[in-house]
């Protein structure tokens, strides 16, 4: 079978708080399905053609890094991953990867880095960081789920009129921590505060994204074959359950 190509941008800038396990998980779980994936990873100096890739991961990264990666981002791999998206390809990003996949971000020092333009949100330093767990409610996909990641961010976002929140946030600051929307969504693009990693916690998102990457290297639509998500469902259950219960009342040692 042709191999889903999953272009993973700047890992050696863009990663923290356990980002790659994002990228490990959807190799694991294509593996399991006997799919074959191959993973280019991408930095600075190197192009990216549209026609080249079905799934792109573009993770955080503090200002400083943001700062070096963005003009290279805008010269050599922007316009790639836009145009990819929509020919139909898919794309997770996290925090300073969705900021720089908006139209711009402002550093805390006031520096403003144009973004790839591919959702239309702008994101501006903020007068505190937002550290913690993230519990989310969203109906992508068509039935109501939770997605629960941890975040850790300055900046914040604002969504334009062209563009969808992924999600609600029901504990956590999300996208600007006022107007309680978390992400975004573009086509098959994604973008959201959630590190931790994600997927391995948020399983049918990982499986999204395949199924998106999949029908994008195929030219038509596919059914991913189902897994025993046992384990990771209760690790979701496990995490959500402590999110929600208010400070003081988990129970330690239950998890
Ligand atoms: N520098 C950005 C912010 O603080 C992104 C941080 C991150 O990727 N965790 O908002």
């Amino acid at each position: 079978m042709t191999p889903i190509r999953l272009v993973h941008l700047y890992p050696d800038l863009m990663s923290v708080y356990g980002d790659r396990g994002n990228v490990l998980t959807l190799m694991r779980r294509a593996e399991w399905r006997n799919i074959p994936l191959v993973v280019t990873e991408l930095s600075v100096g190197d192009t990216l053609d549209p026609s080249d890739v079905d799934l792109v991961f573009f993770g955080g990264g503090q200002d400083r890094e943001q700062s070096v990666v963005s003009p290279d981002f805008l010269a050599q791999k922007a316009a790639a991953v836009c145009q990819a998206v929509e020919d139909g390809a898919a794309v997770l990003s996290v925090c300073g990867g969705y900021q720089l996949l908006g139209a711009s971000y402002t550093t805390v020092d006031g520096q403003e880095l144009p973004g790839g333009g591919l959702f239309d949100v702008r994101s501006v330093p903020g007068p505190r960081r937002h550290i913690g767990n993230v519990l989310v409610e969203t109906t992508l996909g068509g039935q109501p789920r939770t997605l629960i990641g941890f975040e850790n961010h300055s900046g914040r976002t604002y969504l334009g009129t062209d563009v969808r929140p992924l999600g609600r946030v029901v504990v956590g600051a999300g996208n600007n921590g006022e107007d309680g929307t978390e992400g975004a969504v573009y086509r098959g693009a994604i973008g959201c505060y959630l590190h931790g990693s994600l997927l391995p916690k948020n399983p049918w998102l990982a499986d999204r994204l395949l199924t998106q990457a999949l029908a994008h290297r195929l030219g038509e639509p596919v059914t991913l074959e189902p897994l025993d998500d046992t384990l990771e469902e209760d690790a979701h259950t496990a995490v959500a359950t402590r999110i929600r219960a208010p400070r003081g009342r988990v129970r330690s040692g239950a998890w």
